[in-house]
């Protein structure tokens, strides 16, 4: 997993999170005691302060809501066309969201509000949550 991202700076308490992406799962913070989710993960619930267990697996549905298209990467790489770069509501929750790319989703479905599922990229061989565009 060290291998795997090794821009990340790993720890107790998001280690599983990253555990999850390898498996292609994408897991978020769960309260026994009120329910809530929350990303990042974290060792403590940030809506009760209860110790939070295990992360859960979302269902990855969810709604664009908000949208930002990238024009320049790192230097020397121009993205054209834009790069769609989003920060995703996930269904779970209002409030939870995870910032990801757009993938496999055409201009017309770039906008805020637009219902997304999760899919996968891969970066450097690793697995990275994004998310495409689909119908209601
Ligand atoms: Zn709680």
């Amino acid at each position: 997993m060290f291998a795997a991202y090794p821009g990340i700076r790993l720890d107790q308490v998001n280690a599983p999170y990253y555990a999850g992406l390898l498996e292609r799962r994408l897991l978020a913070g769960h309260c026994d005691e009120c329910l809530g989710w929350h990303l990042p993960l974290r060792s403590r619930c940030p809506f009760c302060w209860s110790p939070v267990d295990a992360p859960r697996e979302v269902t990855g549905r969810g709604h664009v809501h908000v949208l930002t298209l990238l024009h320049q990467g790192p230097p020397g790489v121009p993205y054209s066309p834009p790069w769609p770069l989003a920060a995703i509501e996930l269904a779970e929750q209002p409030g939870l969201r995870i910032a990801a790319p757009l993938v496999d989703t055409p201009p017309e479905r770039q906008r805020i509000g637009q219902p997304v599922e999760l899919t996968w990229i891969e970066r450097d061989g690793a697995p990275w949550p994004a998310f495409r565009g689909v119908a209601r």
